[in-house]
């Protein structure tokens, strides 16, 4: 078994392929020594949609209830397909089948007490995806709304998100369905240390290093890996996102959202244009919304929303690096809502239970939460004249708003790409520590910079078609060929 060879987008082929993809032989995973026709004529693209089908409903049988699992490999299988199809290697190790399946996944009881002493608990996840081009890695996200079905989406398309960095790093995501809002610190450090009692048997440098995601900042960060230090009495690099004073990286808090400035950056610079003077709409008032805003502003863009779960704020005048800095104490310090924003600055409105992307905009940024950008937001964004549409957050356009964006020639960049700025410095983290070396800020975000930039050469080199780049199939291809052909390598495990 070699290399996968012809990587550039072939031809697709056509091949009976009754056994591959069958719903029929759902209940097994792969379905065996089953054979592809031989000398099969050009493929339409039809045919590709019909196998996509054949697999999807596969996947479906085998996953019942997922929807966003469903959505999340739906929307890289239907890039990959025709290399699948064409090469033969691949379609006999049953590579796709192979690669939607985690390669475990590990589910504990989190038993905390609060503060009046009733004893609570929680259910937490951590699906070790694939690891075959590196240690598994990926965010721990806290949130009611964590259900396996989202963090196996969360873990597949960080395999591929981990793949673009370049850096030796495999996929996996896990997360609790606890919910730190209105929890005392104590409380929160209680449930960190609750769960890290099991969650450190499954961890380590070399097998699996977790980090932040929504809910997960550097609080509780630091108490899972106090936690971690104290329970096997190592001080290693098991976490990423730790503070700069106990072997955490410059720039890694400001990462993703710097990163996917550099990548809209990228985007633009091809089509002539960039971010100066362009007009701003981000969602979200976390970790990425703020630091993707903090890099608009640098840049000259003038942002114009951000939102949390409650609304959104619109300041026509632009949030400046004052304004900014308000948000940033009412959101990481203060744990406020961002509506306090507009009782503070009169220049601006808060919309309740209401998405920015009614706004009008050059630039639109969702850095919130999935699924936030659907069908219809995304129409009226293009009505609206959007220009780039450049993804912070992981998911947030639904399947059907993505495609209006692809037709209607909006620049679109999908989030495996453009949110791997803040994976790709968690990397760093681990290379750091294992030198036990710390870079200066300029030094990561100088690499942060080149990753950004490597990983948009790698999205043009598979994207590219009819005089324009399709970023998603790009970002899905260059992410996919380098892991399958890792699992090729290896054989049947
Ligand atoms: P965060 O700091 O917890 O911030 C999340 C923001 O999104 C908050 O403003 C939150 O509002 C809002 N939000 C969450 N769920 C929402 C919902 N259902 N509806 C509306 N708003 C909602 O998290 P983050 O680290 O910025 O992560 C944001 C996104 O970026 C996630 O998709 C995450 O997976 C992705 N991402 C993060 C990183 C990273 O390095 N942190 C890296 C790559 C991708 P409330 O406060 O009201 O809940």
């Amino acid at each position: 078994m070699g290399a996968a060879g012809n990587h550039k987008l072939p031809k697709t082929t056509a091949i009976a392929r009754k056994d591959l993809h069958d719903p029929a032989q759902a209940d097994s995973l792969v379905s065996g020594n089953k054979r592809p026709r031989k000398g099969s004529p050009s493929m339409p693209s039809d045919s590709v949609k019909s196998e996509t089908r054949r697999f999807m409903r596969g996947l479906t049988k085998r996953n019942p209830g997922e929807a966003e699992f469903h959505q999340a490999v739906h929307d890289v299988v239907e890039s990959v397909m025709p290399l699948v199809l064409d090469n033969k290697a691949y379609r006999k190790a049953q590579i796709l089948e192979r690669m939607t399946e985690p390669d475990r996944i590990i589910i504990f009881r989190v038993t905390w007490e609060d503060d009046e002493g009733n004893i609570r608990a929680n259910r937490a996840w951590r699906v070790q995806f694939n690891n075959s081009i590196g240690p598994y890695k990926g965010g721990m996200r806290f949130h009611p709304t964590v259900t396996l079905s989202v963090l196996k989406f969360l873990g597949f398309e960080q395999v591929f998100k981990n793949s673009l960095t370049g850096l030796p790093m495999g996929g996996g995501k896990g997360g609790s369905n606890f919910n730190p809002r209105g929890k005392s610190d104590r409380e929160v450090m209680r449930f960190c240390q609750s769960l890290m009692i099991e969650l450190h048997r499954h961890i380590g440098e070399d097998t699996d290093v977790p980090a932040g995601d929504i809910g997960v900042g550097s609080r509780e960060i630091s108490f899972l890996f106090g936690q971690y230090k104290r329970l096997e009495n190592r001080f290693s690099g098991i976490l990423t996102g730790k503070g700069l004073a106990f072997g955490g990286s410059h720039v890694r808090t400001e990462a993703t959202g710097y990163g996917c400035m550099y990548f809209c950056e990228r985007m633009l610079a091809d089509r002539g244009e960039g971010i100066d003077g362009k007009t701003i709409c981000v969602s979200g008032a976390g970790n990425v919304a703020i630091f993707a805003v903090e890099k608009a502003i640098e840049l000259g863009g003038r942002v114009v929303t951000m939102s949390d779960s409650g609304g959104f704020i619109h300041d026509p005048d632009g949030i400046d690096a004052e304004k900014l800095a308000f948000i940033k104490d009412l959101k990481l310090n203060r744990r406020g809502r961002i509506s306090d924003y507009a009782k503070r600055f009169a220049s601006s409105t808060f919309h309740a239970k209401h998405r920015p992307w009614g706004v009008p905009c050059d630039i639109a940024l969702p850095c919130a939460t999935q699924n936030e950008i659907s069908v219809d937001d995304a129409r009226m964004l293009i009505r609206n004249g959007v220009m780039v549409v450049c993804e912070g957050a992981n998911m947030p356009t639904d399947s059907e708003g993505v495609h209006a964006f692809l037709s209607a020639g909006v620049l679109y960049g999908p989030a495996k790409a453009a949110n791997a700025g803040g994976v790709a410095v968690s990397g760093l983290e681990q290379s750091q520590n294992a030198l036990r070396l710390s870079w200066s800020r300029e030094e990561v975000d100088d690499k942060l910079k080149r990753i950004m930039h490597d990983i948009h050469e790698k999205c043009v080199t598979h994207g590219d078609g009819d005089g324009h780049v399709n970023y998603v199939k790009g970002a899905n291809i260059a992410g996919f060929i380098k892991v399958a052909d890792a699992m090729l390598a290896y054989g049947a495990v």
